[in-house]
This record gives C-alpha cells, structure tokens and sequence, in this order.
C-alpha cells in the first residue's frame, strides 16, 4: 500500500516524502486506517517492521484535522519504556513535525526535572515520555492529561517488564476525557499480564497482529 492512499493530510505526505517512503509496511498498512477512524488499537509486529510510523502518521492526522478538546493540555502522550527508545522516537516525531505550528516535548527519567518543568508549561502538543517520570510531574501537578485525545502505548510488554504497570494505569485514569482514543502496541499480545492491562486500558479495540496466529 502506498502511503499516498491513506487520505493523509498534504502536510504529512510532504513529510512522508522527505523521509523518503513511499510504501507502507504491513503493520502500518494494517494499523494506520484502524487508528484513522478513530479505533483503539492493539498491535503487535516484530521489532524493525515500522511500528513507530504506524502511530506517530495517524496521531498527526488527528491533531492537522481536529480541534484541540482542550487549549492547554497536550494532545497527544507517547509512552515508551526507556529513554534511548524515547529519544528515538521524539527524533522522528520531530521531523515529522519540522514548519509545523505543532510543539513536543521530551519527558525522560535522569534528565534535570525543574528544566521539564519548565517545557511542560509551554503547553506542547505531544509528550513522548519514560512513565515513570511522566507520573512524578503530573503528581505534581505540572501539567493535566484532561483534554488528552491520543494515549500510545509502545513496547507496552516491555514496560510492564520494567515496572512501569502503576504508573501506566495513573496516566490512564488522569488522561479521562470521554474521547480519548488509545494506541498499544507490544511484541507480543499472548500474555496475561499484557492483556489485562490492555483491557484495563482499552475500549473494544481493533486488533492487529502480524505474524502471529489471530
Ligand atoms: P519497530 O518499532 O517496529 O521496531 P521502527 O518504527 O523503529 O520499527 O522502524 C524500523 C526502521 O524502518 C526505521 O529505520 C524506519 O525509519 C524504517 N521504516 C519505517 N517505515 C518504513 C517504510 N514504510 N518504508 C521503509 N522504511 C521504513
Ligand atoms: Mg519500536
């Protein structure tokens, strides 16, 4: 599938174009209309398939074409289990994001907190966060997860893996508002720990799984 067919904002196909892809993988192929409609999604593919893409293009789609449910909050959290991962993840959002009107930040563990602080009052669009810390601001109230539309969740079994499970369910009951949509992916779905936390988090969720058997 091409990444034109999708019905994608002009503004993303340019910035598809500058990373120099023209054909989706297939998790993106499968996930990336799911997460359009508006659909929670649980996902899982092997590592180096695309799963980045497969939710940062939808979760722009969304904040290009929607308005904002709230002026202040962000609109959009990405939760990842470690800070290489999330530092990965923040470069590639950032250039999707590059001569947009659209502001990111990057929340990590380890890094100065009074300096994150100070970004989160800035009021960004996205936050691609480590949970741990994400938790430690909004315990102290530095930021609200009131008017979040898109909660994602990836390598959610390594976060679980890591301990990360209390405060991936603390995200969840402060991000409430009744149209928040959720994104999950994990390398693997066969899991109890993994599929009550999905259940706890998601609302009858398309699911898509490749190379697995369902
Ligand atoms: P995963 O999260 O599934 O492990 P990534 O999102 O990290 O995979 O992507 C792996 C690599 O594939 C990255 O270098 C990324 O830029 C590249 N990539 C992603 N989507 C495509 C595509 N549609 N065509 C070619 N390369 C892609
Ligand atoms: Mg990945």
């Amino acid at each position: 599938m091409l990444f034109e067919e999708f019905g994608f904002d002009n503004r993303i196909l340019n910035s598809i174009g500058h990373l120099g892809f023209e054909h989706a993988t297939e998790i993106q192929a499968r996930a990336i209309p799911e997460a359009m409609a508006g659909r929670d999604l649980l996902a899982s593919s092997k590592t180096g398939s695309g799963k980045t893409l497969a939710y940062l293009l939808p979760a722009l789609h969304r904040v290009y074409k929607k308005k904002a449910l709230s002026r202040r909050d962000p609109r959009v959290v990405v939760l990842v289990p470690t800070r290489e991962l999330a530092k990965q993840v923040f470069g590639q959002l950032r250039l999707l994001l590059a001569g947009s009107r659209f502001t990111s930040v990057l929340i990590q563990g380890g890094e100065n907190f009074n300096d994150q602080h100070k970004q989160l009052q800035k009021d960004p669009h996205f936050i691609v966060a480590t949970p741990g810390r994400l938790v430690d601001h909004l315990k102290q109230r530095n930021f609200y997860l009131e008017g979040l539309e898109l909660l994602i969740l990836d390598e959610a079994d390594r976060m679980l893996d890591l301990g990360f499970a209390e405060a991936m369910r603390a995200i969840n009951s402060s991000a409430n508002h009744r149209q928040r949509q959720t994104l999950f992916f994990s390398a693997t779905l066969d899991n109890t720990d993994v599929s009550d936390i999905a259940a706890e988090l998601l609302k009858e969720p398309s699911r898509v799984a490749i190379g697995q058997g369902f």
